[in-house]
């Protein structure tokens, strides 16, 4: 039987196109921040030189256009919500959207407020919750790591 091809004997590797793809959409989450209260915070220092979100080609973007992966860190109101989902609307396919923090898991401290949305996963569908208040950024990090497995196995993601 023929030995598999390597890249230093024989200067390429034969992959499954699927494979190749996931590995892409894995490893390059750019992430569209919607920091709506105190949880940004965290979320602001997972991106910092401590915790290097960068080492697994996760970086910050301001445009929707430009994201596949959004964070809502923080206290979700009613007002906001039209703008988040008009946000999400704008990113393309596929998309993933992570709910930080108790306030935007489930309302949170603020759950009986009349102006408080309980749970964003009520405007945009939820990959991966990370809870506390607010969650530290290593929770953060774990939380993206536990997405970039659901990624990998693509039937989990249903929509
Ligand atoms: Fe602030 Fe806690 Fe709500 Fe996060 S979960 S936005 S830290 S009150």
């Amino acid at each position: 039987m023929a030995e598999a091809p390597t890249m230093e004997r024989d200067g390429f590797v034969l992959a499954r196109l699927d494979e190749v793809v996931q590995a892409a959409r894995t490893d390059s989450l750019w992430f569209m921040t919607f920091g709506l209260a105190c949880c940004a915070v965290e979320m602001m220092h997972a991106a910092m030189a401590r915790y290097d979100l960068d080492r697994f080609g996760i970086i910050p973007r301001s445009s929707p256009r430009h994201s596949d992966l959004m964070i809502v860190a923080g206290t979700l109101t009613n007002k906001m919500a039209p703008a988040i989902r008009k946000v999400y609307d704008q990113m393309p396919e596929p998309r993933y959207v992570i709910s930080m923090g108790s306030c935007a898991n489930g309302g949170g401290y603020y759950h009986y407020s009349y102006s408080v949305v309980r749970g964003c996963d009520r405007i945009v569908p939820v990959d991966v919750y990370v809870p506390g208040c607010p969650p530290t950024a290593e929770a953060l990090l774990y939380g993206i790591l536990q997405l970039q497995a659901k990624i990998k196995r693509p039937q989990v993601i249903q929509r």
